[in-house]
């Protein structure tokens, strides 16, 4: 059953290990750099009990990114679960609860993948779906391995003893997106491992506060915000990227996925469809979130009085054409949709579709913030450092009266200015336009992928008929160039 945000806050207080800054966070629910992003999760938990969304977010008092879809009805069913979470953080929790929970999903679908000649996972890839659907569960992934060269020191996570219940892993892994907020993490592989790697060809899912399980985050965003109305967004919606390092820790086997198998810990996200699942969430964040900038172009222009001008309504207009081709995707994705090959069944958003929206927002969204940036101009540059220069009971007459604007107060305009800014200028902003360009993995391989599963064949036989259609004429016939 959904729980309320106040039970998923309290089931962060496990004792997880999160480092910053040098420091071992206590508490990630009341520490200054995580404390109110959590709240912002908590606000999404909440929303599945609110009379308003409650039949749009949950089927059966279960959040509907858990199901596995039957039909091209339950694909937009889920799609309009995802946009109720997308809006509530205006797209800028990219790893909220649901991303995993497709991903889920997509493993319960095909579980007989799981079931090779190394390790037999169906049963352990369906109780994780199982358990992370009763629990409404939050799993982060980390699937990115970090960079060992050859004949150095092993860096990325493999076992290092089997026992009677489990095996025992060190090493680490890369990126862990929304990790020190998650109930669990899983740990693999997506990208291609050589043939026979099986020390490295694994994956499991254990709970943030396993012991030997460490959290290093980078930068937080949400500490260096001064107060909600200097930094809007990065206050509250900064989801965190940490390093997972594995110190022995112990993995009991109905925890494992996969296990020494190179086909299998691939094809967990490729043959099931947990990627493509991935991708029905994000493609959908991304459009609210173009929609979010676009909202915040036309008032930016509005209050600086160039919105009728002839060459800024067009700007507004390609980027109103941004948003059509980013909702686009989400609706070609769902009509294109295919049936899943065996196991349980159900349907999955179309491939070559949804494989292209990652090419398409990884190149639309830095131009989308640079058409913005470009209408924002030096406003956005010159503002109070805080909301304390408006407060000053000496100064704040002063800033008052010469950062209005005509038809909108100082603390109107300071107040938008400070949203853009945190939205495409700050530091927060540029993680974003990074996240959007490689969440999804790097571009040579979605770029190459996209040449092996993108109706290459189509595209080759209709310039082949083209050219099929005409030949060398015979010697000495008029070729009719004389004209
Ligand atoms: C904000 C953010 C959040 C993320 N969240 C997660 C997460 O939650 N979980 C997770 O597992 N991962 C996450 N990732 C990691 C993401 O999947 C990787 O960044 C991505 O797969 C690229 O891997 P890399 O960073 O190691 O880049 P690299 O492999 O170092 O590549 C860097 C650049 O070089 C190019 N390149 C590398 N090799 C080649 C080649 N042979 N030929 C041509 N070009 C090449 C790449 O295309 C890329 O442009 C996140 C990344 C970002 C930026």
């Amino acid at each position: 059953m959904t729980r309320s945000g106040q039970e998923y806050l309290d089931s962060l207080r496990d004792g997880r290990e999160v480092w910053l800054d040098g420091e071992r966070v206590k508490d990630v629910t009341r520490h200054a750099a995580f404390r109110n992003t959590a709240s912002s999760i908590a606000r999404l938990y909440d929303l599945a009990h609110e009379s308003e969304h409650r039949e749009v977010l949950t089927s059966g008092g279960v959040h509907r990114a858990f199901a596995v879809p039957r039909s091209y009805e339950d694909l937009v069913a889920r799609r309009k679960a995802y946009k109720v979470w997308a809006e509530s953080s205006f797209g800028f929790l990219g790893r909220s609860p649901d991303y995993m929970a497709g991903g889920a999903a997509g493993f319960a679908a095909v579980p007989q993948l799981f079931t090779t000649d190394s390790f037999d996972g169906a049963d352990n890839a369906l109780a994780y779906h199982r358990r992370l659907a009763e629990g409404d569960l939050y799993s982060a992934f980390t699937i990115t391995n970090p960079h060992s060269g050859e004949g150095e020191d092993d860096l990325v996570v493999r076992v290092v003893a089997e026992k009677d219940g489990g095996i025992v892993v060190s090493g680490a892994k890369t990126v862990g997106t929304g990790a020190v907020f998650a109930d669990e993490v899983i740990v693999g592989t997506i990208e291609p491992l050589a043939p026979g790697d099986v020390e490295h060809a694994l994956c499991f899912s254990v709970p943030i506060g396993t012991p030997g399980l460490r959290f290093v985050s980078r930068t937080s965003y949400e500490a260096q915000a001064r107060s909600v109305f200097d930094n809007p967004l990065s206050s509250r919606f900064d989801e965190n990227d940490a390093l997972l390092v594995c110190e022995d820790v112990f993995v009991p086997w109905e925890r494992v996925l996969t296990y020494r198998n190179v086909e299998a810990t691939g094809a967990m996200w490729w043959q099931t469809p947990a990627y493509l699942n991935f991708g029905h969430q994000a493609a959908t964040r991304f459009w609210t979130k173009l929609e979010f900038l676009t909202g915040l172009a036309i008032l930016l222009t509005r209050t600086n009085k160039t919105y009728q001008l002839p060459a800024v309504t067009q700007s507004v207009g390609r980027l109103l054409g941004m948003v059509a081709q980013a909702k686009a995707f989400v609706l070609a994705a769902e009509a294109s949709y295919e049936q899943v090959d065996g196991g349980r069944g159900g349907v999955r958003p179309g491939q070559e579709i949804s494989f292209a929206q990652r090419i398409m927002a990884g190149e639309l969204y830095p131009r989308a913030v640079q058409e913005i940036k470009l209408l924002a101009g030096g406003g956005v540059i010159q503002l109070p450092a805080s909301a304390e220069d408006l407060l000053h009971p000496q100064l704040g007459p002063v800033v008052r009266k010469y950062l209005r604007a005509p038809g909108s107060s100082a603390e109107d305009r300071i107040k938008l200015l400070k949203l853009v800014w945190d939205a495409l200028g700050s530091e927060f902003a540029g993680r974003h336009e990074q996240y959007e360009r490689f969440y999804h993995g790097a571009p040579h391989v979605y770029l190459t992928m996209q040449t092996w599963a993108g109706g290459a064949e189509n595209c080759e036989e209709l310039a082949r008929a083209c050219l099929d259609g005409y030949g060398l004429p015979p010697a000495g016939q008029d070729l009719g160039t004389d004209k």
